[in-house]
């Protein structure tokens, strides 16, 4: 009935029907008990998937894309006279840094190579050197080029130096296995649409309560995305402060039966198929990726363009397309990608049709299959 398109773009995902009809209900106030017992279940699913206690963790939820929960932690979490410290090694914690700067807020953007780990005893040094940063943020995993970063080394120094530690999870919560104790985050994040495989609409930040009550003190920054006033307002209310994505938390509602269907394990082990799929299909065309191996998050592959005068991403694009596969162009500067992403409710056999796409497509272009290299790139 609805074509099933295969997105193998960084989010919004590739749905399940069940969710996408979850949305067609009848019409309903939002501030109605039976809206606000809705709200609650997606809420305690929502801290069930990192196994946070809900004596110690809120969920709080906003209406917006996925750069709303950074924007909200960043410029609600910093205490007056403190300073932020960026841990930078891609687009998203750039992205970050941005919001720093918007905001006029002090921060300190620890820079690291895109392609490689950020250096442990460089941020413990900068820890050290400024005992006045408060909060340390960094992205979990950087959509942009499919590098890990790892949480829990991160996390210990943080709180080895007593500060806040804040991480964008938005690529890797519900997909890759996250545990807020174990992996030492204060503060994640996510949307609806990504890990979840609901729709678009609805943001989350996920954190411990008594930070979010301490910051009742600090600076008022924004008005709508002030963390602290809309926790507060839903645990007097039980509802958002404004108006909720009323039909999306209804999918988000079904997505979350649906993850705890699959499990955990079973997801993340599906992720791996595909993506397995999706690193061997390259590798047999003889595409390159950008990320050393052994830092790939398993769920995003950044293949590097080749050195082909028919190579036009565009028209490749639009090929995959026309068939019902959606390819994403990389999101490095200067440094020609393509990437294709294992997130939504997808399996192996699709990833294998998709291929099949790929390959008429690059031949429809005239790329030289096996593709090819100049070695100036390695
Ligand atoms: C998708 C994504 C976001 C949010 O992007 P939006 O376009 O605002 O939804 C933030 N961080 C990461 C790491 C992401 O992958």
């Amino acid at each position: 009935m609805i074509r099933r398109n295969i997105l193998l773009n960084p989010g919004p995902a590739t749905t399940t029907d069940t969710v996408k009809m979850a949305q067609v209900v009848p019409d309903i106030c939002p501030r109605e008990k039976e809206f606000v017992s809705v709200m609650r279940e997606v809420e305690e699913g929502l801290l069930r998937i990192v196994h946070a206690d809900p004596e110690e963790y809120a969920a709080v939820l906003f209406c917006g894309s996925g750069t709303i929960n950074m924007d909200i932690c960043l410029n609600s979490l910093l205490p007056a006279h403190k300073k932020i410290l960026i841990i930078n090694n891609g687009a998203y914690s750039s992205r970050g840094a941005d919001i720093c700067e918007y905001y006029g807020l002090p921060y300190i953007n620890l820079k690291f190579p895109l392609n490689s780990r950020p250096d442990l005893p460089l941020i413990e040094k900068t820890l050290q050197e400024n005992p006045d940063i408060a909060l340390v943020y960094t992205t979990h995993h950087e959509t942009g080029t499919g590098l890990m970063n790892p949480l829990r080394e991160i996390g210990a120094l943080v709180h080895r130096y007593q500060g806040v530690f804040a991480v964008d999870t938005t690529s890797t919560y519900a997909m890759r296995p996250i545990h807020m104790e174990k992996d030492e985050i204060d503060f994640c994040m996510a949307s609806a649409q990504k890990g979840i495989m609901a729709m678009t609409g609805l943001s989350f930040i996920i954190g411990r309560k008594s930070m979010i009550e301490a910051s009742a003190e600090y600076p008022k920054r924004s008005y709508y995305c002030n963390l602290y006033m809309q926790y507060a307002y839903a645990k007097a209310h039980g509802e958002m402060h404004f108006t909720p994505p009323v039909q999306v938390i209804y999918a988000v509602r079904q997505a979350l039966l649906e993850y705890f269907e699959e499990g955990e394990a079973g997801k993340w082990a599906r992720h791996c198929r595909v993506y397995q799929a999706i690193r061997t299909g390259l590798s047999a065309m003889g595409f390159r990726i950008y990320i050393p191996e052994e830092l790939e998050s398993g769920l995003v592959a950044a293949a590097l363009y080749p050195d082909d005068e028919h190579w036009d991403f565009e028209k490749i694009h639009d090929y995959c397309y026309e068939k019902g596969f959606t390819i994403y162009p990389g999101k490095v500067e200067n440094l020609g990608m393509f990437r294709l992403c294992a997130l939504g409710a997808i399996d192996e056999k699709d990833i294998r049709e998709f291929f099949s796409v790929f390959q008429e497509a690059l031949q429809h272009c005239g790329v030289a299959v096996p593709v090819q290299y100049n070695d100036r790139i390695s």
